[in-house]
């Protein structure tokens, strides 16, 4: 196993009191060498995204916006759940880098599995927006980038984000090499891209107070067989863990060891299919012991 993250993710800076903070990552960080687990799986720095690689996903009106809007200091907002400060920019850029890097490593063989301790998050941008704490679509961006090369003819991207992965859903929509499977609880936040008719996309709401069991059951229900007539050559996870019971920002009740239960499956999924080739990408994750807690049980059961 591999794990990218890149200092610029800890000097993206929110407004004062925002969920999605500096010490989520600073923190994890922290907890991962202080369980030795960084020092099995050291740390590499994340590469920035190229400019290629952003515009599969994104149009340039949408980083000439990104950009044009970076702050000279302080933080600013970009969306009313979104802000930027003066690397949030560079954050975004060495996020999706990191999913990209992450693919090219998979692919060449170096390592099957991948891990992105990156922020902002991703998997709400949509191709025109920056929101939901995110401004570019990081895992999208890695699916269009690993459909360039020839040992990958399809991708699916799993996502346990307690939140619906609109972004996600609307950049690869139109794309039917790209599977995407999200589980979120419903209705809740975002609302939109929700109600969808399209193939490859593969919805599972759960309502609030939702736990263990209605999400194996779910996920076995929704994602086994919609995995198996993909045939992914590649598996991207969109891995949020506001999911959690712990978590402040949502209502579904999930502990540790759905998330390793989550993986485990995702990890036999592609060792069955997609040449045990994983990266995965930090999403959410409010509370920071349950996000340390719930990303160790994921990389127990990734690597
Ligand atoms: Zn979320």
């Amino acid at each position: 196993m591999k794990i990218y993250s890149h200092q610029a993710c800890i000097e993206h800076e929110v407004s004062p009191g925002h969920p999605e903070r500096p010490e989520r990552l600073s923190n994890l960080l922290a907890h991962l060498s202080n369980i030795g687990l960084t020092h099995d799986y050291p740390l590499h720095d994340a590469p920035r995204a190229t400019n290629d690689a952003i515009l599969r996903a994104h149009p340039t009106s949408h980083l000439d916006h990104l950009e044009q809007s970076v702050p000279l200091d302080g933080v600013i907002p970009i969306d009313p759940d979104t802000w930027m400060g003066r690397q949030s920019l560079a954050a975004a850029l060495v996020a999706a880098g990191a999913v990209c890097a992450g693919i090219d490593d998979v692919v060449k063989g170096s390592d099957s599995r991948v891990f992105c301790a990156v922020r902002p998050p991703g998997h709400h941008a949509e191709s025109d927006a920056a929101m939901g704490f995110c401004l570019l679509n990081s895992v999208a961006i890695g699916a269009l980038h690993a459909l360039q090369k020839a040992e990958i003819g399809r991708v699916a991207i799993l996502d346990f984000d307690v939140h619906h992965g609109n972004g996600t859903v609307e950049i690869c929509k139109d794309h039917p090499d790209v599977l995407v499977c999200s589980s979120f609880q419903h209705p809740f936040y975002p609302h939109r891209f929700y109600d969808s008719d399209w193939p490859n996309i593969i919805n599972t709401p759960l309502p609030a107070g939702s736990g263990s069991y209605e999400f194996r059951a779910a996920i076995e229900r929704d994602w086994l067989p919609a995995v198996a007539a993909h045939q992914p050559d590649l598996i991207l996870i969109s891995a949020g863990f506001d999911a959690h019971a712990l978590d402040p920002l949502a209502a579904l009740n999930l502990e540790d060891d759905d998330f390793r239960w989550v993986t485990e499956l995702i990890v036999s999924l592609a060792s069955e299919h997609a040449n045990g080739r994983i990266v995965s990408a930090l999403e959410g994750g409010y509370d920071l012991d349950a996000l340390n807690s719930s990303v160790t049980a994921h990389l127990g059961a990734l690597a």
